[in-house]
């Protein structure tokens, strides 16, 4: 189907409906729409609209679809957790069948922060690969995910990231991350954060401080004290501030229903606080509640902590998942993984103000 303004698209072409210009941050986007004669309609001409945006910072294309697929409703997730309870990182196993941290980084084997536990992946993909088991429960359900069990389980992960990087200071580049059920790429249902380290960035962390640091080379600022500033000022993305993290809906969403958070005056989680911390928790407790009420049920979360970069500034995002179903859709298609352009469901304005009383 062709782009009703014509393609192909540049930048200035007549499809930019929406230009904002405040600093050096630009909110560009694109209206595209495809005309069709619809059987739902009785076969009269109907207009599709689409919209594509492009993230202020890294440049990156989102394409932001205004329909949806019915939601599934929810799903009885009894049986599965009862058929595969008892795995390893359930209580009567995690002490004997998890691997132990090399005495030089961790001594006593394991980080344990009241429910979490914290030890080396048995499958690691990099240099230091951790998992943080959050919690005795097999299965939660997303409104089971508390502020507390995330406190707990953030903490095990700085503590892991700490410990690792007085063992080897060349580790700066960092993620906390969480998969959750099978359309997050989990394999095992019990709840569990990853943290991995290495001393070179993925492409996502990299892309980040690249365009960071020239956004700072140019206005001699940090680029998420600006955008915070200036969403605050609009008005239509920022969801909340806790403590010193702000909530905000991205203007170009990486995944479906992406949540963002940045934590003002730190660029790795080395040097959070008790605050920072529960701040964060908080945070994503709330959208997985919001998550849960729009019947989805699997997302990843992932915090690009890295130190000894005065340009970044902290940043966290939670997307959502294809709910889990019997013969689920996988919601990435040849767009997301073959032409890196990123799609959404919902437009994020409206995001933001339905997720608005989740913070509250
Ligand atoms: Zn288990």
């Amino acid at each position: 189907m062709k782009g009703g303004l014509g393609c192909p698209l540049k930048k200035g072409d007549i499809g930019v409906l929406h230009f904002i210009r405040t600093m050096e941050i630009k909110f560009e986007r694109y209206h595209l729409q495809s005309d069709l004669r619809s059987p739902l309609e009785g076969f009269e001409t109907v207009s599709v609209p689409t919209e594509v945006r492009i993230d202020p910072l890294t440049k990156r294309r989102s394409r932001i679809i205004t329909w949806g697929l019915p939601s599934p409703g929810k799903f009885d997730f009894s049986n599965m957790a009862e058929e595969s309870k008892g795995c390893l990182f359930c209580p009567e196993n995690i002490f004997q069948k998890t691997p132990q941290f090399i005495k030089e980084i961790v001594p006593e084997g394991r980080v344990c922060i009241g429910r979490a536990v914290g030890f080396p992946n048995l499958n690691p993909v990099g240099s230091y690969g951790s998992v943080v088991v959050l919690c005795h429960e097999h299965f939660l359900s997303l409104t089971q995910f508390t502020s507390e069990i995330y406190e707990e389980g953030l903490t095990a992960a700085i503590e892991i990231i700490r410990r690792t990087t007085a063992f080897d200071p060349d580790t700066r580049y960092w993620q906390i991350s969480q998969n959750f059920l099978l359309p997050g790429g989990s394999t095992i249902l019990h709840p569990h954060l990853q943290v991995i380290g290495d001393p070179i960035p993925t492409n996502e962390i990299e892309w980040l401080l690249d365009a960071s640091s020239s956004y700072y080379q140019k206005n001699g600022t940090v680029y998420w004290k600006d955008l915070i500033q200036i969403e605050k000022e609009l008005g239509k993305r920022y969801i909340a501030c806790i403590g010193k993290v702000h909530w905000y809906v991205s203007f170009a969403p990486t995944g479906f229903n992406e949540v963002c958070a940045s934590a003002e005056g730190h660029g790795s989680v080395a040097t959070f606080g008790k605050e920072e911390i529960a701040s964060l928790a908080r945070g994503i407790a709330s959208t997985l509640k919001y998550y849960d009420e729009k019947g989805l049920n699997s997302f990843n979360f992932s915090v690009y902590s890295i130190s000894g970069e005065a340009h970044y500034q902290l940043l966290t995002r939670i997307i959502s998942r294809a709910p889990f179903q019997p013969y689920y859709l996988n919601d990435w298609t040849s767009f997301e993984t073959l032409h890196s352009e990123l799609t959404s469901n919902i437009i994020p304005e409206e995001l933001c103000r339905e997720i608005q009383p989740y913070f509250a």
